[in-house]
């Protein structure tokens, strides 16, 4: 029987884990991780992130041959096949602070498989890496190990939160780059016959491992860029009368461009769109090309002022402040289905408007008080390294409540803000919402998820993403 074991338990090793396991009965799957809690609610009926589908799969094959444990070591030694999606976030200290790949998590891990192997294996990239990681791998693997060989393979993942099973069950394609030996096309192959369990062989791509790392550092570059091009046209498009939506749909129509990813937003989030393009961006200054460098900041830059935008048309419509003001915030995660805030536009819209002084109530389905009012408090850096937690500022917990339901939220609310694209903020009963609200009332939709006629016949003012102004 195979043995697979994968190193980090999160939104990628969880599912992506799980799902290898539900599809290919005879391999045996450990998911190992430092974090005990984490491991603890993977073992439990709680699972430790939110993804429709998720729980099915986990309680199919968890005891079968799907295991999850904190014996990262045992684990290591008995797989054949380790793959390593530990975190790769932004460097926030030293060399290539703030773009460059963290890659502490990776190093560790790889120098502890070369230090428990005793075994041949294929240790495999599900992180998202910079191109030449593999190289670096390589090197501390090789000068670690006593005699035992490794072969490395790319195999970043092309999940997208909140559709993660979906995506997991029906990839538009599987991606592995390996070493262009007779050894790197045999391990290649191994994981290929895992995938092709159920992944169409065709959708089975084979590159060289470079082509592989680059690819879905670019794969994630153009996915924000789109993101960033309509969000820019949607300025435009207020400025001028002209409706996104209507735009978008007209250039999405054209089959070289296609219609996916071009809804106008209060801007992109998530743990990677940002961080993955700071790390493309830190490569080409790297390898002497800062043209390319600058074309990528952009995306960027834009997705920064799609933020301040909102916040400014928000104060700006509530007759220049909204100091005092009630503002309900319908949506924190950073899209719908998830429970992720990492990088999620609500923070920044959040503490775009505390800082005007607005007093917040906060209404998501998926994300706790707890998480929100550290995001709202913390600094990233803090966040990521929990020694530096500080308490929270007193004026912040006096300026923002979170409550579970969208009616409590909007209860004498001067406005409401859709910060995610939650279908059930599109089905509630905006009349009542009206009716409990102070006057005027508005409506900012950073979603463009509600119907502003509808909503303007009730009475609101309506702001919507790119799309003609109410006088
Ligand atoms: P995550 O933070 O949810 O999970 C990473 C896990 O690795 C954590 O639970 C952490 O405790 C564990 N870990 C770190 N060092 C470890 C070690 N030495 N031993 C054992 N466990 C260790 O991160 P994620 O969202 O799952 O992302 C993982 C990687 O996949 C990142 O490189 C990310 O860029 C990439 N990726 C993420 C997504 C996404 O949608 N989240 C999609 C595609 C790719």
């Amino acid at each position: 029987m195979v043995k697979i074991c994968c190193i980090g338990a999160g939104y990628v090793g969880g599912p992506t884990m799980a799902v290898i396991a539900l599809k290919c009965p005879k391999i045996e799957v450990a998911v190992v991780d430092i974090s005990v809690s984490r491991i603890n609610a993977w073992n439990s009926d709680q699972l430790p992130i939110y993804e429709p589908g998720l729980d099915g799969v986990v309680k199919d094959c968890r005891g079968r041959n799907l295991f999850f444990s904190t014996d990262v070591e045992k684990h290591v030694f008995e797989a054949d096949i380790v793959f390593v999606s530990v975190n790769t976030p932004t460097k926030t200290r030293g060399l290539g602070a703030g773009k460059a790949a963290d890659l502490t998590y990776w190093e560790s891990a790889a120098r502890m498989i070369a230090d428990v192997s005793k075994s041949d294996k294929i240790v495999v990239e599900k992180s998202t890496v910079p191109v030449k990681t593999a190289e670096a791998i390589e090197k501390i693997l090789t000068h670690n190990s006593k005699g035992i060989k490794f072969q490395i393979l790319s195999n970043p993942e092309f999940l997208a939160e909140g559709t993660a099973i979906k995506d997991l069950f029906n990839p538009d394609r599987v991606l592995i780059g390996g070493r262009e030996t007779p050894e790197g096309q045999k391990a290649i192959g191994m994981l290929k016959s895992v995938y092709a369990h159920w992944v169409p062989e065709e959708r089975i791509l084979t590159t060289n491992l470079w082509s592989a790392e680059l690819s879905k550092l670019a794969a994630n570059a153009f996915l924000a860029q789109r993101i960033s091009s309509v969000n820019a046209i949607s300025a435009l498009c207020e400025a001028t009368g002209a409706d996104v939506s209507q735009v978008a749909y007209s250039v999405g129509t054209d089959s070289r461009i296609g219609p996916k990813f071009l809804n106008a937003s209060v801007g992109f989030g998530g743990s990677c769109f940002q961080k993955d393009i700071l790390n493309l961006v830190y490569i080409c200054e790297c390898n002497g090309l800062p043209e390319v460098a600058e074309y990528w900041k952009q995306v960027i830059k834009i997705n920064d002022y799609q933020k301040n935008r909102f916040v400014n048309r928000v104060v700006a419509s509530m007759f220049n402040t909204v100091s005092n003001k009630k503002v309900a915030i319908l949506g924190f995660a950073f899209k719908k289905d998830t429970g992720d805030t990492r990088e999620t536009p609500a923070i920044d819209v959040c503490k775009g408007l505390l800082g005007d002084k607005a007093r917040l109530s906060i209404y998501d389905p998926q994300v706790s008080e707890d998480q929100i009012q550290r995001d709202l408090t913390l600094s990233k850096f803090e966040w990521d390294h929990p020694t530096h937690l500080q308490p929270m500022s007193p004026t912040t917990v006096k300026q923002v409540s979170v409550v579970w339901d969208a009616y409590e939220a909007t209860k004498e609310a001067h406005a409401v803000c859709i910060l995610t694209e939650w279908d059930e903020f599109k089905s509630l009963d905006y009349q009542r919402i009206y009716n409990n609200m102070m006057k005027p009332a508005f409506i900012f939709d950073g979603r463009n998820v509600l119907d502003a006629d509808k909503l303007r016949e009730i009475g609101f003012i309506v702001f919507s993403i790119g799309k003609p102004l109410d006088s």
